[in-house]
């Protein structure tokens, strides 16, 4: 573990918390749930300053994501802050729950645990099929 450190980049989280967040997401992407070239995302953007600002790398502030997803949420900036795998400054992402590929809503503590608030009721079909298909 002390190499690792030793090679993180000293704008990213530290190999801890990467580890941390990794375990809190059981090694699966948030959005299309695969184990397979895994990153970690950051919810706020480090651009406008943001990189000196020590919550940016917290738990609360990083997801899982595969490489594809990660393309996809700067790509997508609308769907992504609408399942909380982004989110807006100054917004607190400790307060905006993050959907998972189940369909489930959780919390990110600070403490790299998370708390599940469920999965939404959904309201008509079609919403119910858009859902389904991570639309
Ligand atoms: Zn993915």
């Amino acid at each position: 573990m002390t190499a690792l450190r030793t090679r993180t980049r000293n704008t990213g989280p530290t190999a801890a918390v990467r580890a941390l967040v990794f375990a809190r997401d059981e090694h699966r992407c948030v959005r299309c749930g695969t184990g397979n070239t895994l990153t970690i995302q950051h919810r706020t953007n480090r651009a406008m300053g943001g990189s000196s600002d020590p919550a940016i790398n917290q738990p609360t502030n990083l997801l899982t994501a595969c490489q594809a997803c990660n393309m996809w949420f700067e790509a997508n900036p609308a769907a992504s802050y609408a399942a909380g795998w982004k989110v807006r400054r100054p917004t607190d992402p400790a307060h905006v729950p993050v959907r998972y590929p189940t369909g489930e809503l959780r919390t990110l503590e600070t403490d790299g645990t998370s708390r599940t608030l469920g999965v939404p009721v959904v309201i008509t079909g079609r919403r119910a099929a858009l859902a389904a298909a991570g639309r």
